[in-house]
């Protein structure tokens, strides 16, 4: 698994891999970097978030008492970015590092361990390639994937059932305020309730409205949050199904003591 973090980087000549380009290269790098010796995989396109590529497979045990194989292996590229050929090309091979351990059933360390980082090295060497852990994507890469862009998002839940989100800019002191603001806006007036009837996008003017419950933080990438505006206004979105907001894999945010705790979510790579 390739994960994405960010970073500076010069941006050129971006291409989409297809499934023929990447079989040309797989063929090409087996030949080159492996003897030939990896056996033919499935290739698909992803379009999926968070990784650029990834070799998936699962552990079978043949007999009762035989140890157990992996089998059934998928490569995985993603192309939901378009990227420079050569980080397409050291994907591939990032994936094919994977595959070559896995599929002769090797263990490594840990998911980039000694066998996968030793046999980085050599095909860096040997290749005079920049194969890397995560790579890190450029400014442009991201303005044109507009993936990985972080929100800052406040549930809010009023104290009548009802569930508004509201998205902050993600500076401290904007998250701080906002925090303060809600609270203090809803703290004496109780009784002030509002009866419109509750709808998706309808905006609830937090002034004179009360019953606030409570207001979780969180940072995330999910492109849902994308038709909300951003901004430091005391006003509320509700949901009608709060349930399906899809912050399952967001970061949470912890305010405390006029300092911000970002609580990161192991299954996500955004950064702040
Ligand atoms: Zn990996």
């Amino acid at each position: 698994m390739r994960p994405v973090t960010l970073e500076q980087r010069t941006y050129y000549n971006p291409v989409k891999p297809t499934i023929d380009y990447i079989q040309t290269r797989f063929d090409e790098y087996n030949e080159r970097f492996f003897s030939s010796s990896l056996p033919p995989i499935p290739i698909r396109l992803s379009h999926a978030k968070g990784f650029l590529g990834k070799v998936t497979f699962t552990r079978k045990r043949k007999g009762l008492f035989a140890r157990y194989q992996n089998t059934d292996f998928v490569l995985r590229i993603n192309v939901r970015i378009d990227l420079p050929q050569e980080v397409v090309d050291d994907t591939i091979l990032h994936e094919m590092i994977h595959y070559y351990i896995a599929v002769n059933q090797w263990n490594d360390t840990s998911t980039h361990g000694e066998l996968f980082r030793h046999e980085m090295a050599r095909i860096n060497r040997e290749g005079n390639r920049h194969i890397t852990i995560s790579h890190r994507l450029s400014d442009a890469e991201q303005a044109q994937a507009r993936i990985h862009k972080g929100r800052v998002v406040a549930v809010v839940t009023f104290a009548d059932g009802r569930t508004g989100v509201k998205i902050v800019p993600k500076q401290i002191r904007h998250i701080l305020a906002w925090d303060k603001q809600a609270r203090r806006a809803f703290g004496c007036q109780l009784s002030a309730i509002s009866r419109q009837p509750s709808a998706v996008n309808f905006q609830l003017p937090l002034q004179g409205v009360g019953g606030l419950s409570a207001i979780t933080w969180y940072y995330t990438d999910d492109e849902y949050f994308a038709k909300y505006p951003s901004s430091t206004a005391l006003r509320i979105y509700l949901i009608d199904d709060p349930q399906s907001l899809p912050l399952a894999n967001a970061h949470r945010l912890s305010l405390a003591d006029g300092k911000v705790r970002l609580i990161l979510n192991p299954d996500n790579n955004l950064r702040w």
